[in-house]
């Protein structure tokens, strides 16, 4: 695989994760670069020809942010004596001979001899740390790191309204780093919203339109919505016979102005919320000429229906 840093046309961008391994002789555990400088992997940087073990853990939050296990702070944070974290931490990587379970393992402070067991590190309440000025254990946050695209957002804790807490972040918790369960792919589903499924909508995704207002453009750049609109009334036909008017179409491209800007659909709840405010505020267009994706119309509930419904 080529390395991130020959990124070009011809190569496959790819970066290293996690970003800590551990010496086979030394076991210290060290920070490496995204990328190895050779294809042969990373090197310790006391024993040169001895490669690196990638990190057993990493920690991941809901929202599929990503990042290194927090093996410098992890080691000073033993519950019965945390420390403050000295001012050259060197972590080696200690034990599990007799298993593999990451419990056995334990962090020790080269330079201030702290240490602390791997045992409770993978907890689902998430990870625990020493903050040595307050002396008090703090839950670790989430950084919103995404490695694989080298990039950071603000990761923001989902509330059981489901609103965004800003103050604080979803929690991250550790995981095995090549646990097959690290990733899982998202599938969300919605049905068509009638307000984007308009003939005249539709329209004004297309190439075509797109095509339309850049020429429009070249010849007047100051060219407004409400002039557009016309011309595009005048050249389509189809728009023509169904009797739509200028005005309609300049109503539906702010309404998908609207929509492109405003919204961010994060979850499958969030396109539910858009379909639901669909459902119940679109009657059908009073358009009979051009064939329908969906209808929607009230009907009244059969008694039946009325002990799961109070409407639909
Ligand atoms: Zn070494
Ligand atoms: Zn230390
Ligand atoms: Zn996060």
């Amino acid at each position: 695989m080529p390395h991130a840093s020959e990124a070009s046309h011809r190569t496959i961008a790819c970066v290293s994760f996690p970003r800590w391994g551990h010496c086979r002789i030394c076991k210290w555990l060290q920070f490496h670069k995204d990328y190895p400088l050779t294809e042969n992997g990373f090197f310790c940087k006391t024993h040169t020809k001895s490669t690196l073990l990638p990190a057993r853990l990493v920690c991941v939050c809901k929202k599929g942010h990503l990042d290194d296990f927090p093996w410098v702070e992890w080691a000073h944070s033993n519950r019965n004596r945390p420390v403050p974290i000295c001012d050259r931490p060197k972590i080696k990587w200690v034990g599990g001979r007799r298993t593999s379970s990451i419990s056995n393992f334990k962090l020790v402070c080269d330079t201030c001899k702290a240490e602390n067991s791997l045992f409770g590190a993978m907890n689902s309440k998430g990870i625990e740390l020493y903050n040595a000025e307050k002396g008090e254990f703090y839950t670790h946050s989430c950084t919103g790191e995404i490695p694989w695209l080298q990039k950071q957002e603000q990761c923001t804790k989902t509330l059981k309204d489901r609103t965004q807490d800003k103050n604080s972040t979803e929690v991250p918790i550790g995981v095995i780093a090549r646990a097959t369960s690290l990733h899982y792919s998202k599938t969300i589903r919605g049905i068509i919203i009638p307000e984007l499924a308009h003939p005249i909508i539709k329209y004004l995704q297309t190439e075509e339109y797109e095509t339309k207002v850049k020429a429009y453009r070249e010849i007047d750049e100051s060219i407004g919505d409400e002039k557009i609109a016309e011309l595009i009334l005048k050249s389509n036909k189809d728009f023509q016979i169904a009797g739509y008017t200028k005005e309609q179409i300049i109503e539906f491209m702010e309404k998908l102005e609207e929509r492109q800007g405003g919204i961010e659909i994060n979850t499958e709840q969030d396109l539910k919320q858009i379909e639901y405010n669909d459902l119940i505020s679109n009657e059908s267009f009073q358009d009979e000429q051009i064939e329908k994706e969906i209808e929607i119309q009230n009907i009244e509930l059969t008694d039946e229906l009325k002990k799961y419904f109070k409407h639909v």
